[in-house]
């Protein structure tokens, strides 16, 4: 299916031309009815979603002896493997279309699998097991070494051969809604310290999107790029909420650590991959070219829109203050995977890999406020005359993504939290 050719297929359900979740999408997503009930799995469609739990008992979608869709997590339905994902993407596709009549003309199945969004309790959708983080955004690191070590020394000299990450935590991975808590730690104004303890005074957000690995590896046994998104279930919005003063003081020499794990949001949707195959567009141009491991010939980006948004408890309303792209990524989503498992490490299902920071070439393109304010040098303004140059107690982060069709979008809903104050024993 080509973007620029208008939707040829259409659900019998009515979904507007600005809607995130039309037929195109399907994603999968774990929720719980606000009036009663257990957590289950569904898929959006419109301001609806389906109980895919429901049409599984009703025997319309099979896609195991045992069911896979009345549980809390997506992780025994992705562990079914990249042709079971395929064949029930198929099935609720038909299932919905708008001459399709098993579901479309029987209203008391309808009443019963059927739920307005706004009616439910959006859970996290997956049993999350190892949780990296890579920094896969050219512009990102370009920046942020810069600020720190000097336009000449911006990029270190690994960083145009291999995705650089870091194993992160998934135990303080939410759900979006969550308010999150500002961190306490220790912070040094110097180099060589000696610090102080107490609240972040420089608490950030990054932008980025996050794959969910469906079907993982044997230990020992490395996932050719070629490979790599048979391995890849779908993909969510991930705020890395940072602590930028606690990170500064504790990176060296081993990495990220409690300037990060603290708390990152994910949005509830998981948008499958083969919804975001049309949207597939040319990468950065790599150069010098990668170690043939790591060659992923074709379209290997994807034309994916991001905005962030921060209100203030002040503020009348959001307001946008990055608008950036998934295709800017220097690293694609094969090489990560490639390059995770070059060594024989094993990804498993519910494993998270997210992006890194998605900055632009452009200044209103900068995936977090580090970069935005460029280290508190430029303080953000906003329309009732207060700035930022981090966030403040009770900021609202918001990130929303979406590729753009010819009239339809395949979207990713959002991601939002809002900040807690620290607490000070
Ligand atoms: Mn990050």
């Amino acid at each position: 299916m080509d973007p620029a050719k208008p939707a040829a297929i259409r659900s019998f359900v009515s979904v507007g031309p600005d809607s995130h979740f039309p037929i195109q999408n399907l994603p999968y997503g774990v929720f719980q009815p606000r009036s009663a009930g257990a957590p289950q799995i569904g898929v959006a469609i419109g301001d609806q979603v389906v109980s895919l739990a429901v049409l599984e008992d009703r025997g319309l979608v099979r896609v195991s002896d045992r069911p896979v869709f009345d549980k809390p997590t997506l992780n025994a339905f992705m562990a079914l493997g990249p042709a079971a994902w395929h064949q029930v993407r198929a099935t609720i596709s038909k299932l919905l279309s708008a001459d399709e009549p098993s579901l479309r003309d029987n209203a008391a199945l309808r009443e019963h699998a059927f739920f307005a969004q706004k009616d439910v309790h959006m859970r996290l959708p997956v049993d999350i097991g190892d949780y990296t983080d890579f920094y896969s955004s050219r512009e990102h690191a370009t920046n942020v070494g810069t600020m720190f070590r000097g336009a000449d020394k911006a990029l270190l000299p690994n960083w145009l051969y291999l995705p650089v990450a870091y194993h992160g935590r998934s135990s303080s991975i939410v759900i979006s809604g969550t308010d999150v808590r500002r961190p306490c730690g220790q912070m040094s104004a110097s180099d060589t310290g000696p610090p102080s303890f107490g609240p972040s005074k420089a608490l950030d957000f990054e932008l980025e999107m996050a794959c969910i690995v469906g079907s993982g590896n044997d230990l020992g046994r490395a996932i050719p790029a070629g490979k790599a998104l048979d391995h890849v279930f779908g993909m969510v919005i991930f705020n890395d909420w940072s602590a930028r003063d606690i990170q500064r003081w504790e990176y060296v020499p081993l990495g990220p650590f409690l300037g990060k794990n603290f708390g990152s949001s994910i949005s509830p949707w998981v948008v499958p991959m083969a919804a975001l195959e049309p949207f597939r567009v040319a990468g950065p141009v790599q150069d010098p070219p990668p170690l043939a491991y790591l060659q992923t010939p074709g379209d290997s980006a994807y034309d994916i829109q991001l905005d962030v948004s921060l209100q203030g408890p002040r503020m009348d309303a959001p307001h946008r203050i990055c608008r950036s792209n998934f295709k800017y990524l220097y690293w694609n989503i094969a090489q990560q995977v490639a390059h995770h498992t070059v060594n024989g490490c094993n990804l498993r299902t519910g494993d998270l890999l997210a992006s890194g920071t998605i900055s632009g070439p452009t200044a209103d393109s900068y995936g977090c406020l580090l970069e935005l304010a460029w280290k508190g040098t430029r303080p953000l303004e906003f329309p009732n005359g207060e700035t930022r140059t981090y966030l403040q107690d009770s900021d609202r982060v918001s990130m929303t993504a979406w590729c753009q069709g010819n009239g339809y979008r395949v979207g990713f809903g959002e991601v939002t939290g809002r900040v807690l104050p620290a607490i000070i024993e």
